[in-house]
């Protein structure tokens, strides 16, 4: 475990953590006070166990756990703690009263980790991990974690969402994704004074789970066409038999395939990866508008938002867009209501803190202060993020500082 002592000095819990305290004093770019790192090493699949526990002012840490490979040590710990603080600010922005949090399994390439038996072991060992974090932190599904691994995870804690809806889980969040994201599209055409999607041009690079429903609230809306790429062959057959006769058309491309971005359009929406807006794509954009599903677009924050900045391309966060993955989970324990209201609200313009009328303010803000409009929703997400929950004030700090107490970080594992 790390945390920062009242000296102000980092402490670390067992001696193969001191390397991580250097390199945190020598370098605080990520460290921006979290309250919480666990790490534990899997006693039956010696995999690395972390969790990042950001602010827990709004509730309880919540956000995915992403099973996946890094380089380094040092990579691994400066993402969960990046993610994390994403985190708090996607689900203050969205109104949710969860602090915010990310897990993450080291994959081990020296493992058979595509294996369902490891998988199921793997994750049924993260799950009471996050148990012995006493819910400081509440896992959900993200990269490289499937439907099935929830379930393993849901075997060994109750500190989970996205369990599968036949035990009560919440289900795909792909379909209230899409709509978010076509939400925040409207804000962003009505800010800048261009109407409604009704004969707009929308370019998007992926067609997969989130930019199919996508494409079908889009079409609803009466857009005049659709542009989609994919490096999915078969997927790309399965959308063209089913949007035969519609405004869409759909490409397959390879990876590296850099045409989508020059597509003109009113809209761009990244639909596959994270970093896709670089010095490589930025140049290329033939869009007014920026606006997508997937998570971290920018490939470094600050460049590629002053580039965007400079071709005048305005730019919806992705994380003021694509909120309603989290939110569709988040409040799972609470049970379900048909159309439930308690997510229809973010969907909608009547409630103060749906997608479209919180991008409006943040596009807004960002125009009226002169900023970025990363800066302004960062700025705004940071106000909401320092709001303490109403019921249960300071909770996830109470529980870490339990965990302090009862010696959680002593056992040989961590
Ligand atoms: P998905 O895997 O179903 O779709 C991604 C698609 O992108 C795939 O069809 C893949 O073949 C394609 N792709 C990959 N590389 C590509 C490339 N170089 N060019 C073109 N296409 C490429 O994933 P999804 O659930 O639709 O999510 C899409 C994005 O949105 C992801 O970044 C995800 O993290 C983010 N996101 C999803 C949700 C959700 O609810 N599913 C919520 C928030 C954020």
């Amino acid at each position: 475990m790390v945390r920062r002592a009242e000296s102000g000095q980092l402490e670390t819990s067992h001696p193969l953590l001191d390397p991580v305290r250097e390199l945190f004093e020598r370098d605080t770019r990520d460290f921006l006070d979290h309250e919480g790192v666990f790490f534990e090493v899997g006693a039956d699949s010696g995999a690395l166990l972390t969790a990042f526990v950001h602010r827990t002012r709004r509730g309880q840490a919540a956000g995915g756990l992403r099973h996946w490979p890094y380089p380094t040590l040092e990579a691994l710990i400066r993402d969960g703690l990046r993610l994390a603080v994403g985190m708090t600010r996607k689900n203050a922005m969205a109104g949710l009263w969860w602090g915010g949090g990310k897990g993450i399994i080291a994959r081990r390439d020296d493992t058979d980790w595509r294996d369902r038996a490891y998988r199921d072991l793997v994750y049924a060992e993260y799950g009471r991990f996050v148990s012995s974090l006493g819910g400081c932190y509440v896992t959900a599904e993200d990269a490289g974690t499937t439907p099935p691994d929830m379930r393993a995870v849901f075997s060994g804690t109750r500190h989970t969402t996205c369990i599968p809806a036949e035990q009560g889980g919440s289900g795909n969040p792909s379909g209230p994704t899409a709509v978010g994201v076509v939400c925040a599209m409207e804000a962003a055409l009505d800010v800048a004074n261009q109407g409604t999607l009704a004969g707009k041009r929308i370019a998007m690079q992926g067609a997969g789970n989130v930019a199919t429903f996508m494409m079908s609230a889009l079409l609803e809306r009466g857009v005049a066409s659709i542009i989609a790429s994919d490096i999915n062959e078969s997927r790309i057959a399965e959308l063209r038999s089913r949007f035969e006769g519609a405004p869409v058309e759909l490409r397959v491309c390879e990876p590296d395939d850099l045409t989508i971005f020059e597509t003109p359009c009113d809209i761009f929406a990244p639909n596959a990866l994270g970093g896709v807006l670089n010095p490589g794509t930025i140049e290329r954009l033939q869009t007014g508008i920026v606006c997508g599903a997937a998570n971290n677009q920018l490939l470094d924050d600050k460049r590629d938002m002053e580039a965007l900045v400079r071709r005048g391309i305005v730019y919806v966060p992705d994380f003021v867009a694509n909120r309603m993955g989290i939110v569709n989970c988040a409040n799972e324990a609470y049970g379900h209501v048909p159309g439930d209201p308690a997510i229809a609200r973010h969907l909608g313009r009547d409630w103060e803190q749906s997608v479209f009328n919180m991008t409006r303010r943040v596009l807004l803000r960002a125009q009226q202060a002169g900023t970025t409009t990363a800066e302004a929703a960062n700025a705004l997400a940071d106000e909401l993020g320092a709001e303490l929950h109403p019921v249960w004030p300071l909770r996830g700090q109470q529980i870490i500082e339990g965990l302090v107490e009862t010696g959680w970080a002593s056992s040989e594992q961590r």
